[in-house]
């Protein structure tokens, strides 16, 4: 039996149950979620569906969340900075209380959150999807400072527009160079669809600038129809080297704009673009639920955590594994957290959990390439449904390329419609 549904009989019977000192709910529970993003705003909206009587409430510190998704199309000029943007008002038009703030730390004994105001929370369910934190410093000579010099833009914001100024400000003939990191990152494909984006940003903008991707890996996530897109699109122009070519980025030098691998090799860049090695967002760990790598482990079938019951993690943050870390995942076991927490506190049994995940990645105009699969939980884990999924063939012809990119455009319109609404 579950720590709620214990709580509730108590409270009905002995009449003996010692709540904590933190406000509570009169009527229904209350449910705190913790991170507005794919997974987090997913949650409260599919919590609000599927109990009306549930107080949900949501800390976000942003006013409005800039997608990753995306954000590689801004930086090649294919996508203006407010249409990657939404707001919340659409979550509360749906009867959940938005709080722009930081959670700073969850006491999961007393059951309650303190934010960056100074508010404690009480909760009877706590949602947490505060996506990855980077592992600064793992890196040697990248921090927080050199973030401003060489930016890593894997949090869409500030960082992606600085990206996106140091593009323009490069002159035609520089290089544009790229640290792939070590270790489980979000959105595999991401780092090579960036690529594809800078490269058309220079074929019609400094067509005589070169990119180069130094990857901590051996292979990456769609490689084959993404090679073969870089050379009917652009030639020459993007060079990737694995880790056994040198590719192993070990040391940045920030203010020179360099990356030196393991081999010693010095690269120059005119833009230097670092991904950092990752974790789970902070306020994972302040909570307990985090392990040994970094990262959340959860029960499958409920996104809940195995070290701290009471507390669903999603997206980014969890090891769900095959599942890649992608917002589409993100809004999946988000949809399985709220119809577990859901039930659990109406004490009926969750529905069997399932998933799914398709990610797209735009090569050029026009030119999309995807990858699918459909999971299901079994024994606490997430496992792959063989046969269910797959990638885009590597012999299909431009009208299958294009008509992915627009399933691509349609997804990124669905999903945020999904998630917040109105913009
Ligand atoms: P997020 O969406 O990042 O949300 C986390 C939220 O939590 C943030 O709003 C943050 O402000 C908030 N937060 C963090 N800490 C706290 C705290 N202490 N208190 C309160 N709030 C907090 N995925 C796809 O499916 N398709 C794509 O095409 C795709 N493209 C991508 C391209 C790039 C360049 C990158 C970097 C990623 C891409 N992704 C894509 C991956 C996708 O962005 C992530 O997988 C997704 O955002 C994960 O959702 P999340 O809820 O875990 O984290």
């Amino acid at each position: 039996m579950n720590t709620t549904r214990r709580e509730m009989l108590l409270a009905m019977g002995a009449g003996v149950l010692a709540l904590p000192h933190v406000a509570r709910a009169q009527t229904g529970a209350h449910v705190v979620v913790v991170g507005g993003g794919f997974g987090g705003a997913t949650a409260a909206r599919y919590l609000r569906g599927a109990d009306p009587g549930l107080r949900i409430t949501l800390i976000e510190p942003q006013q409005r969340f800039v997608t990753c998704p995306f954000s590689n199309l801004y930086l090649g000029g294919l996508r203006d900075w407010d249409s990657n943007t939404h707001g919340y008002d659409g979550l509360r038009a749906a009867g959940i209380e938005v709080i722009h703030a930081r959670a700073e730390d969850v006491d999961a004994a007393a059951r309650s959150v303190t934010l960056s105001d100074g508010t404690r929370l009480g909760w009877d369910r706590l949602g947490l999807s505060p996506g990855i934190d980077f592992r600064w410093g793992e890196l040697a000579g990248y921090d927080e400072a050199a973030a401003e010099l060489a930016p890593h833009a894997w949090k869409a914001g500030p960082q992606t527009q600085l990206l996106r100024a140091q593009l323009e400000a490069m002159e035609d003939g520089g290089t544009f160079v790229m640290v792939v990191p070590e270790g489980a990152f979000r959105c595999p494909p991401g780092p090579y669809e960036r690529a594809s984006m800078v490269a058309h940003y220079f074929k019609t903008h400094k067509p005589r600038s070169k990119i180069l991707i130094l990857d901590s890996q051996d292979k990456f996530s769609k490689q084959p129809l993404f090679q073969q897109g870089w050379q009917a699109h652009y030639g020459e122009m993007i060079e990737w080297v694995g880790q056994s070519d040198d590719g192993l980025v070990v040391e940045v030098d920030a203010s020179a704009r360099e990356a030196v691998t393991a081999f010693g090799t010095r690269h120059k860049a005119g833009v230097l673009n670092v991904i950092p090695p990752q974790k789970a967002g902070m306020i994972a760990e302040r909570a307990g639920v985090t392990d040994q790598t970094g990262w959340v482990p959860v029960v499958a079938e409920r996104f809940e955590s195995t070290l701290v019951p009471g507390i669903h993690v999603l997206g980014d943050a969890t090891i769900a594994a095959p599942m890649p870390k992608s917002g589409f995942c993100a809004n999946a076991q988000a949809k399985v957290a709220a119809a577990a927490i859901a039930a659990d506190l109406a004490g009926r049994e969750p529905p069997p959990a399932s998933f799914a995940n398709t990610c797209y990645s735009l090569i050029a105009p026009g030119w999309g390439i995807s990858v699918a699969g459909v999971y299901r939980a079994l024994d606490g884990k997430v496992v792959e449904v063989e046969g269910a999924g797959g990638v885009s063939p590597l012999d299909a012809g431009p009208e299958f390329r294009r008509a992915e990119a627009d399933y691509g455009a349609g997804w990124y319109a669905s999903i945020c419609a999904d998630i917040w609404g109105a913009a």
